[in-house]
Parts: structure tokens; sequence; C-alpha cells
């Protein structure tokens, strides 16, 4: 099982209000394979949210070294932490081994990260979140590992190398292309059941999302439907959001 950014599966939890998108997720997630999380969405705050840069090492910040910033000098370094630990509380609980995460992100970049001034330089560096899965066992990779750009093709379930030392060059498997039609949220969320009670809850509000911008369900008993949640649970959680 998988712990991807849940941006990187169509859900507008991105501090714009937008995502990230990537076929190769939202693949693995319609698959089944994956629990999607928003460590920023965990941590407690708010999308949209203000762009947020770390202000050292996430090494040093998850020791009370340095801090998270937003662009009008709000420090969020609690809100990033808690986010991290929650995230990694869910990959425990459900035995994941690998984590996809979004690039250059704050929480979820892998190797790049911005660097701190807010002028668009990206440094070498991991996203809070990232680092801390990665020292606890949990092997992590960005989206851009998936990419099928020039002969780069690497696909996951046959890439357990540390990254970094060891990326490996693996041809892509001619694979049938699914159509969108086949997401089933509901699966996915079977797999929720023994989640504590408060991470399921952030679950049901990202799958939520998910079939409101991923399939583009408007009609509540549609959203139930496709989330496996009951209408007066859908209708709940999207009154919460507002
Ligand atoms: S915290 Fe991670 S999952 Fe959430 S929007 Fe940012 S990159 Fe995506």
């Amino acid at each position: 099982m998988y712990v991807i950014s849940a941006c990187l599966c169509g859900v507008n939890c991105k501090y714009n209000g937008k995502n990230n998108f990537d076929e190769s997720c939202a693949k693995l997630f319609r698959q089944g394979k994956a629990i999607l999380v928003c460590p920023e969405q965990l941590g407690g705050l708010c999308t949209p949210r203000t762009p947020t840069e770390l202000q050292n090492l996430s090494s040093n910040i998850l020791n009370g070294k340095g801090n998270a910033i937003t662009s009008d000098g709000i420090n969020v370094t609690n809100q990033f932490i808690k986010g991290a630990y929650e995230t990694l509380k869910i990959a425990k609980d459900i035995g994941a081994t690998k984590a996809i995460l979004k690039e250059n992100s704050p929480s979820c970049g892998v190797n790049n990260v911005y660097d701190g001034t807010f002028q668009g330089n990206k440094i070498e560096g991991m996203g809070i979140t990232a680092y801390l899965l990665e020292k606890e066992g949990i092997e992590v990779f960005s989206e851009e590992d998936l990419e099928p750009n020039r002969d780069k093709l690497i696909y996951l379930d046959e890439y357990s190398k540390l990254k970094k030392h060891k990326r490996k060059i693996l041809k892509l498997k001619n694979e049938n292309e699914e159509e969108f039609g086949t997401l089933n949220l509901t699966d996915n969320l079977g797999e929720f059941s023994d989640l504590p009670e408060k991470v399921q809850d952030n679950v049901k509000k990202l799958m939520i999302s998910l079939a409101e911008d991923l399939m583009g369900f408007t009609d509540i008993d549609e959203i139930a439907e496709a989330t496996g949640l009951s209408i007066e649970e859908v209708m709940e959680i999207k009154n919460d959001n507002k």
C-alpha cells in the first residue's frame, strides 16, 4: 500500500485551492493500492492557505531548530510538524512501505524544496513530512520518479531501491490504460475502517473532494455512492468545510 499526496490524485488541497493531478498516481489509487494524505490539512491548516517555505533543513526543524514560515510571516511550524506525524501514523496504520509525494512542497518535497526566500529558488532538500517518513523507514518518491520523460521510465511496483544512490531505469510496461470511469472510491474507503476516527474524518474529507474534483460529481447522492458514505455524512462533512 502506498501513501500518496492527495493533490497528486486531483484533490484540490494545494495552497491555492488547486491540485497537481498526476495520472500515474491516480492509477495506483484507482487500483486500490493507495491512501491519500495532505499533511498540511492533517496539521490543521485550511485550503486555500498562504504559501509557506522552510527556513532550515527539515531535519533541523523537526529538532526544534528553524521554522516553516508563510509568505506573510506567520510561523506554521507546529502545523507542519503535526501534519508530518499524522501522516506517519496513517502510513503505519495501513502498513504502507512506500510514499509518493509532491516534489518541491515544504511538506511533501522529496528531492527539492524552495529555499525560504519566496523568490522561486529551489534547493536540494526534503519537505518535513517526506523527511520524517523516510527517517521512519518508508521509501519516499516524488511524482517525478513516475514520469515517463525521455528514457527515464520508472514504475514503482518494480522499484524498491533506495532513491538517489540507487535510482534504476526500468522499462515501462505496456499497460492497458484504464478509463477514469473505473475509479472506485468505495473500495478504497474499505481500507480505512480500522483507522482512528480523526484520521478517518480527514480521509473522508479528501475522498469527497476527489469525488467532486476528479470524478466530477456534484449531487450529494452521487458523491455518497462514489465514496461509500451516507448522504448524511457527506452533508455533515461538506457543511463542516464551509
Ligand atoms: S501538503 Fe502535500 S498533499 Fe497537501 S497540497 Fe501540499 S503537496 Fe499536496
